[in-house]
């Protein structure tokens, strides 16, 4: 594990008296490996060879050939895994604008400083930096896997499982689990779904992976059924998935032969699939498996166009706020209005909501202000092997009675 003394830290500023000085500064404060550069382009060059790319970045806004954002811009497009720390002399709301376009791209933001530096404001933000998780670690290598290789990883049994947990925010009673797959590849390690789901779907291979992910999915149910862990276990489906009629039917017979209640499964579809062309098919085969009791779920709310009209027609039993309207939303106006919005919307229609991206006590306590039934994220529990799930019940429950949870003292 990097100790925090050991943390690459990169200055980019145009001033090179700001430059000596943040040095100074991080210098004293026990920080030995500190670069600095005055302009994007040398910054871009240390970040391309992985002994020098930093952990963390300290990014002045305003340089006059490159500047802040389109240096992010170009952090993005090459899948920078450290944090970022803004610092400017603008002003709170053009720093605030440009800490949303950060987060919008996914970076980790540490916080932002305003010009003159204050040291003690300096060292405030570099205490919340942690080491990347391996979960959030982009592939060093963006291969594009061939069609061939997918299909022999699910010949393989290469794909496996791992499961999410959802939990009241009202009690923190563990209620289910989202099943999330991930591809054990034997040379490139651990793959996540965004690098093949669509392979998959573009590939008629999106059936065949669905099965694979259920019946690992529905066999795990049944173990913790049967060791009195009553969970809901959601799998997620895709459009393509929901193309012909036959995958109700194998859904319905996989679940029979478990000897599952259809009640304890739900089936996720993200929302700004659902609006898209043709949707008369999905909405039969949604609205059948519905009807035998499967529980529903609209995925990624916020990020599609869906109206009221047309969420009234399907007959959704649940709602997942996308974690980009609930991490931060405690302190962001415009990602609160959207929170707030979908959280009402949701709840003038019966349904049940889950709020995704749940990262740390801020966005738990929005939750429990705000009335939201069911929280999901790295602040509960990563997703986690189905081996590590025990274990992790209990560290929740220890959690729970040490009332790290604000509300359970
Ligand atoms: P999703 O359904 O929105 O799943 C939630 C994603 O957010 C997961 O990424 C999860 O690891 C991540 N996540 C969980 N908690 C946090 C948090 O606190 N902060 C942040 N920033 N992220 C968090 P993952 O596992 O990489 O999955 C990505 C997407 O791949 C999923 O998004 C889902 O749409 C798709 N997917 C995963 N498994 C399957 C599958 O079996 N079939 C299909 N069709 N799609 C799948
Ligand atoms: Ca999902
Ligand atoms: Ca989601």
């Amino acid at each position: 594990m990097q100790s925090a003394s050991h943390i690459k830290i990169l200055i980019l500023d145009d001033d090179t008296f700001m430059l000596k000085l943040l040095t100074r500064m991080l210098t004293k404060q026990g920080y030995a490996t500190v670069s600095s550069c005055d302009n994007g382009v040398d910054a871009l060059k240390l970040i391309d060879h992985a002994d020098t790319c930093p952990d963390l970045i300290l990014l002045d806004l305003n340089m006059p050939d490159m500047d802040g954002i389109e240096f992010v811009r170009y952090l993005v497009d090459r899948q920078f895994h450290g944090s970022l720390i803004l610092v400017s002399g603008e002003d709170e709301r053009m720093l605030r604008t440009a800490e949303k376009l950060v987060h919008a791209h996914k970076i980790p933001m540490l916080g932002y400083l305003h010009k003159p530096v204050n040291p003690d404001k300096l060292s405030e933000i570099m205490k919340k930096w942690e080491p990347p998780s391996l979960e959030n670690k982009p592939q060093p290598n963006k291969k594009i896997y061939r069609a061939e290789e997918l299909q022999s990883a699910i010949s393989n049994h290469e794909l496996m499982n791992y499961y999410q947990p959802k939990v009241s925010v009202a009690t923190g009673e563990v209620i289910g689990v989202e099943t999330l797959v991930r591809w054990h590849h034997p040379t490139d390690g651990l793959v996540f779904p965004d690098r093949f789901i669509g392979i998959a779907e573009e590939n008629h291979l999106i059936n065949e992976l669905t099965a694979f992910v259920l019946t690992d999915a529905l066999a795990q149910a049944k173990i913790w059924h049967q060791s009195g862990l009553t969970l809901r276990v959601a799998i997620n489906v895709s459009m393509d998935n929901l193309t012909s009629l036959d995958f109700q039917d194998l859904v319905v017979n996989m679940v029979t032969e478990a000897g599952l209640s259809p009640q304890k499964i739900v089936l996720e579809v993200t929302e700004s699939q659902l609006m898209g062309a043709d949707t008369r098919i999905p909405l039969e085969i949604l609205t059948r498996l519905r009807l035998k009791r499967f529980h529903l779920s609209i995925d990624d709310f916020g990020t599609g166009h869906s109206s009221l009209a047309q969420l009234r027609d399907i007959p959704f039993d649940e709602l997942k706020i996308d974690q980009g309207f609930v991490h931060r939303a405690w302190t962001d106006d415009t990602l609160r209005a959207i929170y707030d919005a979908s959280l009402s919307m949701a709840k003038q229609l019966g349904m049940e909501v889950v709020a995704e991206g749940v990262e740390d006590q801020n966005d738990w306590e929005l939750l429990r202000r705000t009335g939201c039934d069911l929280a999901q994220g790295n602040f509960i529990s990563r997703p986690l092997q189905a081996a590590d799930f025990s274990n992790w019940m209990e560290e929740w429950q220890n959690r729970l009675r040490n009332g790290l949870i604000a509300g359970f003292l």
